[in-house]
C-alpha cells in the first residue's frame, strides 16, 4: 500500500472539518460525496428545532417572517460564498432539471431567429434530455460536440460549432464522468463572440471548485445542492441569471411565487422584479436548511482552501492508483493535470461494475459509471487521505480476487 496518508492527514489544515460530519468516526470509506454529500452533525438538531419552533410554533406566520425570502437570501449566500456572484442574481428552488428547462427556454426566447442549441454528447443525461425536449418544442436543431469521455469540451471544439445560428451553449463546468474542468471564461467568451448565450451546469463544481460567474461574464447557471453542498436527498437546486438579463428575461413556468405580488392573487401573471421571477411554486424550505449549514462551513474554511484540499486529495488518489492499480490494468479516465480536474477521479477497468458491487458490501462506497468506470468522489471537507489509501487498497484486493 502506498504510504504517506497519515502524514498528509496530519499536515492537512482542513483535517478537523471531517469530524463535523455524521458518520466520520466509522470505518466506512465514502467516495460518493459528489453524488450525495454526508449530513453535517449540526443539521439533525437544527431540523428538529425547525419543526418544533418555526414550523410548529410560528405556523403560517413563518412565511411572512422568514421563509418567503429564503430562496433569495440563501441564493445570495450561495452566490457570495461559492459562485462568485453578486447579490440579487441567484435563487434557490425546483430541481436542477426543472431549472435547466426554465433557463434554456428563457435563453432561446432571448435569441429569436437563431436555430441551434449547442451541447456536448458527454454532458449529464438530464442536461441532454432537457435540451432535446426544448429543441423539439421550440423547433431548434441540437448541435452536438463530440468529446473524449476521459476529458471534456475544449475551446477549439466549441469554436468549431458555434456561429450566427447558435442561440445557446450548455456545458458542465466539471464533467460528471471524467471530472474535466472546463475553462469557463474562455468558453463563455467564445459563445459570446458568436452572439450566443451560455448556460453553465455547476452540479459537480459548486462547493468543490471555485466559480467566478460575474467575473467570467456568464449569462446563466444552474446547480444542485445535494452533492458538494450537502443539502440532503432532494434538496433544492439554484439558478443564476446575470443582472444584465434580469429585466428582459422571463421563464415559461408562470407560477404565483414568481409573480409580482403573490398575495394579491390577481387575475393575470406579471413577473416579479429581479431573480424572484425565476421562481414558480412554493419553494422547499426544509431542504434549504442543511444547505445553509454547509454554506457556513464552506465560508469558514474558504473556497480556495477547499479547492487546495480537493486538488491534494485527487492528486493523491491518482498517485496511489498509478502505484497499486495500474499494474492490475486500471486506467485513469480523468485529466492528469490537476488544473484541468475537478473533485473526483475516474478509474477504468473492464471489471469495475463487479468491483463496485463488492466494494459496497464491504463499506467502501464509490460510484460506477459506464463504460467500466469506478468514480472516486472526494468531497474535500469530509474525506481524509487515510480514506483514499484504504479505499483504493480495497479496490486492489477486490480486483485481485476477481482476476485470480
Ligand atoms: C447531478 C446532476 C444533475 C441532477 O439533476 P436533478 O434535477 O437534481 O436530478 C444535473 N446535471 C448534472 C451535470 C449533474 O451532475
Amino acid at each position: 500500500m502506498s504510504g504517506g496518508a497519515d502524514e498528509r492527514d496530519a499536515a492537512d489544515p482542513l483535517a478537523a472539518y471531517r469530524d463535523r460530519f455524521v458518520g466520520a468516526e466509522q470505518p466506512l470509506v465514502y467516495f460518493d460525496g459528489n453524488s450525495l454529500g454526508r449530513p453535517l452533525k449540526v443539521t439533525g438538531p437544527r431540523l428538529a428545532r425547525f419543526v418544533e419552533e418555526e414550523w410548529g410554533g410560528r405556523l403560517i406566520r413563518g412565511w411572512d417572517e422568514r421563509w418567503f425570502d429564503l430562496p433569495r437570501t440563501v441564493g445570495d449566500d450561495l452566490g457570495r460564498i461559492v459562485l462568485g456572484a453578486g447579490p440579487g442574481q441567484t435563487a434557490v428552488g425546483d430541481s436542477t432539471t426543472v431549472l435547466l428547462y426554465k433557463l434554456m427556454r428563457s435563453a432561446v426566447a432571448a435569441r429569436p431567429g437563431r436555430t441551434e442549441l449547442v451541447i456536448d454528447r458527454d454532458n449529464f443525461p438530464t442536461d441532454r434530455y432537457v435540451a432535446a425536449g426544448v429543441a423539439e418544442e421550440c423547433g431548434l436543431t441540437l448541435r452536438w460536440i463530440d468529446v473524449d469521455p476521459a476529458a471534456g469540451v475544449t475551446p477549439e471544439q466549441l469554436a468549431a460549432v458555434v456561429g450566427e445560428q447558435t442561440a445557446l451553449v450548455v456545458i458542465s463546468q466539471v464533467a460528471y464522468r471524467s471530472a474535466w474542468l472546463a475553462d469557463v471564461p474562455e468558453l463563455t467568451r467564445i459563445a459570446h463572440d458568436a452572439g450566443a448565450l451560455v448556460l453553465w451546469d455547476l452540479c459537480h463544481s459548486a462547493g468543490s471548485v471555485p466559480v467566478a460567474l460575474d467575473d467570467a461574464g456568464v449569462d446563466l447557471a444552474v446547480g444542485c445542492t445535494y452533492k458538494y453542498l450537502n443539502g440532503g436527498p432532494g434538496s433544492p437546486a439554484f439558478c443564476y441569471v446575470a443582472r444584465r438579463h434580469l429585466d428582459s428575461m422571463t421563464q415559461p413556468i408562470w407560477g404565483w411565487m414568481g409573480a409580482v405580488d403573490p398575495f394579491l392573487m390577481g387575475p393575470t401573471y406579471a413577473p416579479a422584479e429581479g431573480i424572484r421571477r425565476f421562481l414558480s411554486g412554493t419553494p422547499p424550505i426544509v431542504g434549504m436548511l442543511a444547505v445553509q449549514d454547509m454554506l457556513e462551513l464552506v465560508a469558514e474554511a474558504g473556497m480556495s482552501a477547499v479547492r487546495a484540499k480537493s486538488v491534494a486529495l485527487t492528486s493523491y488518489a491518482v498517485e496511489v492508483a498509478d502505484e497499486v492499480l495500474a499494474p492490475a490494468g486500471v486506467v485513469l479516465a480523468s485529466p492528469r493535470d490537476p488544473a484541468q480536474r475537478g473533485g473526483h477521479v475516474t478509474l477504468n477497468h473492464p471489471l469495475m461494475r463487479e468491483v463496485t458491487a463488492i466494494l459496497w458490501e464491504r463499506d467502501v462506497i464509490p460510484d460506477y459509471r459506464d463504460p467500466h468506470g469506478l468514480r472516486i468522489g472526494l468531497s474535500p471537507l469530509s474525506t481524509s487521505f487515510a480514506e483514499v489509501a484504504s479505499g483504493l487498497e480495497m479496490v486492489r484486493e477486490v480486483l485481485a480476487g476477481l482476476t485470480a
